[in-house]
């Protein structure tokens, strides 16, 4: 399939999930925009080096997802969107009584309002445009919980909800809205948390991966940054076009249990 022609923005994608999806998306042939909240030579040359390896345009914006301002000035610094991949994220564990407010306020701004705002910029585009797709990057923990992570989980589930409501509002316009719900995926950011995971608990590195941290994804295996990029590619395509405000799992079985 090609997207050759359409623009893509994707938030949060100097690393990990986000850039995935971007280079799947650069691979059809999207012109894209990539983004993350630092300035550095290393963004901008991840850009250029993407648009070297897949011929299409590829610019590097820099824009702070926790501040609504920024999420909306990045739909109009763009200045076209077609497809918007809301993918930035973070992540604070602590149980709800020791949460701490700042981290609580930061979760909240970077995993879900700046998906409001982002879309609430992005949509008069697509209208104009007369085509769009929206993916969220939501969560297994968008439809299941897990004790200690009450901001990520409150975020993910509003990022799906948020899908639902978008879906509706843009139901009958060529635009669709879903959220990609992944279990764990294998990130540069995961993959460097099992050396330590091996020495903590004495186990291989095997072990580790099966028991410690895929204890609830039924098929042993990490999703990948690739298999996410080629769901956005799926739900962008024609036979997509009836699909949305749906979840799409990438999960191993998580949600099956
Ligand atoms: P990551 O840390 O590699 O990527 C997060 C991205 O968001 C980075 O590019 C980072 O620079 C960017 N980001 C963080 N704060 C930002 C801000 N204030 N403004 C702009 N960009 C900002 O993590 P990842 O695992 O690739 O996660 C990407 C998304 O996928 C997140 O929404 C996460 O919740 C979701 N997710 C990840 C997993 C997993 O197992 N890795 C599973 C389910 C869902």
């Amino acid at each position: 399939m090609t997207l050759s022609g359409k623009s893509a923005i994707i938030t949060g994608s100097n690393s990990g999930i986000g850039l995935g999806i971007a280079r799947e998306l650069a691979k059809a042939g999207a012109d894209v925009v990539l983004n993350s909240f630092t300035d550095s030579e290393k963004d901008h040359a991840l850009a250029a080096g993407m648009a070297k390896e897949f011929g299409v345009a590829v610019r590097y914006i820099q824009a702070d997802m926790s501040k609504g301002d920024q999420c909306r000035g990045l739909i109009e610094k763009a200045g076209g969107c077609d497809i918007l991949v809301n993918n930035a994220g973070i992540q604070h564990v602590a149980p709800i009584d020791e949460f701490p407010i700042e981290k609580w306020d930061a979760i909240i701004a970077i995993n879900m309002n700046s998906a409001f705002h982002t879309m609430a910029a992005a949509l008069p585009v697509m209208r104009e445009r007369g085509w769009g797709r929206i993916v969220n990057i939501a969560s297994a923990h968008g439809l299941t919980a897990s004790p200690y992570k009450a901001a990520y989980i409150a975020a993910k589930h509003g990022v799906v909800g948020m899908s639902k409501t978008v879906a509706l509002e843009t139901a009958q316009e060529p635009i669709t809205c879903n959220a990609i719900c992944p279990g764990y995926v294998l990130t540069p950011l995961v993959e460097a948390q099992i050396p330590d995971t091996m020495r903590e608990y004495n186990m291989s590195r095997e072990d580790v991966v099966k028991n410690v941290m895929l204890t609830r994804q039924p098929s042993k295996e990490f999703a990948t940054v690739e298999q996410l990029g080629g769901t956005t590619i799926f739900l962008c395509s024609d036979a997509a076009a009836q699909i949305t405000g749906t979840t799409i799992s990438v999960d191993g079985g998580w949600t099956a249990l």
